[in-house]
């Protein structure tokens, strides 16, 4: 190897370097999160109030064991596309297990959440059609939108007026149109005013699709009738895979146009059996699933925030440099709590992100809350709460 540098390492070295300046750079961690919510990472014992496991299903006896039953049975991969061969049996019973639990027809898994609504979003959105998507939107979400090639507006974070504006004026030159939200914001924890937005569909014949990556078991939101309903296994349901919930004709069409259906290999058999068990375990322990909101009130009541409107709690402190400091302040208390920054959130607003899940005790919130009363960037927020 010559001592000069390849233009390709050389973009790279100076991309990481800017990012580095910025304190913008990111880098994995080995975690070992083995009895969640206590993990281990570099040489500590910490509780995680970062893992998206709001119901600690990822570790349940009975999750576990149909994973490892599903493995001796059909094996470690699905070995192709569903459409070849991978579309083992446990599918269809994860597929109905969905739909009966969302009130829906019918539902179709993906390999992920990301490439379900990316798959979704390019199925059923072309040129001559419109999106219109909330601000805040997913990074995947909008991946979608843009592979659909549809034109694209974005309407201020749940602002229905603001949706509204943008159907009027855009919605008779389209063919189609859809409008895209979350129903929990992945980094706000608040949720989309659903009745006002489904309204507004039903005004202007547009197809309403809600994100329910944050929102499983949250019940108020499975009362307003929502066509496109998509969500992932990889969060509440411990396991990993995404899927839609839609009328049949819907999922139909899905399974046989979405790319990211078509030309990716199924789920491994493990991941299907663990989400249909964590569906059972759900089912059967009854306020299992109002527990995360439970904590979070805790914890918003204890500093004085607003009431949680869901499992997830933003701490926004500004400078990604006052999140990193107040992440690593945490570390050092037991906690672990990552920092989220730029571009997952917008400029100046990088935050901890705190995500409350049936596993912490009231004792584990408590002394969260302790600890985050002793740390002067937070104290100082707390005294003066930022606008948002
Ligand atoms: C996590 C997340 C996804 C992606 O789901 P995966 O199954 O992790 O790919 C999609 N949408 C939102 C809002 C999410 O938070």
């Amino acid at each position: 190897m010559s001592g000069v540098m390849s233009s390709l390492d050389q973009f790279a070295t100076a991309k990481l370097r800017d990012l580095e300046r910025r304190a913008l750079r990111r880098t994995l961690v080995p975690t070992d999160r083995g009895a969640f919510p206590r993990v281990h990472r570099e040489g500590r014992d910490l509780v995680s109030f970062s893992c998206n496991d709001y119901l600690g299903l990822s570790g349940h006896p009975t999750v576990k064991a149909a994973a490892v039953a599903a493995v001796e049975r059909y094996g470690a991969g699905a070995g192709a596309s569903r459409l070849v061969t991978g579309d083992h049996p446990l599918y269809a019973e994860l597929e109905g297990a969905l739909a009966a639990a969302k009130g829906a027809e019918a539902a179709c898994v993906f390999g992920s959440g990301y490439l379900a609504n990316i798959g979704v979003l390019g199925a059923l959105a072309g040129p001559d059609d419109l999106i219109v998507i909330d601000d805040l939107a997913h990074s995947c979400l909008n991946a979608g939108a843009q592979l659909s090639n549809a034109r694209v507006h974005r309407f201020a974070h749940n602002d229905v007026a603001a949706a509204e504006a943008l159907l009027a004026r855009h919605r008779p030159e389209a063919r189609h149109a859809i409008l895209v939200t979350e129903t929990v914001f992945s980094m706000d924890g608040d949720r989309a005013p659903l009745s006002g937005l489904a309204a507004l569909c039903a005004a202007h014949d547009a197809w309403l699709l809600t994100d329910d990556a944050h929102g499983f078991g949250l019940a108020e939101h499975d009362a307003t009738p929502v066509p496109l309903r998509m969500g992932t296994l990889s969060k509440a349901l411990g396991s990993y895979g995404g899927y839609l919930c839609a009328s049949q004709p819907v999922v139909d069409f899905i399974k046989t146009r979405a790319r990211s259906f078509i030309y990716s290999t199924g789920l491994p058999p493990a991941s299907v059996a663990a989400a249909r068990a964590a569906l059972d375990v759900i089912a059967s322990t009854p306020g299992l699933s109002a527990l995360p909101l439970e904590r979070a009130r805790l914890f918003t009541e204890g500093l004085g925030l607003p009431r949680a409107e869901s499992p997830i709690v933003p701490l926004i402190l500004g400078a990604p440099e006052t999140a990193l400091k107040v992440s690593r302040d945490l570390l050092d208390a037991g906690f672990l709590v990552t920092a989220i920054r730029p571009p997952t959130v917008p400029p100046g607003t990088a935050r901890l992100r705190l995500t409350f899940s049936a596993a912490h005790s009231i004792a584990d919130v408590a002394r969260l809350v302790a600890t985050l009363k002793e740390i002067p960037e937070v104290a100082e927020r707390l005294a003066c709460p930022a606008s948002s």
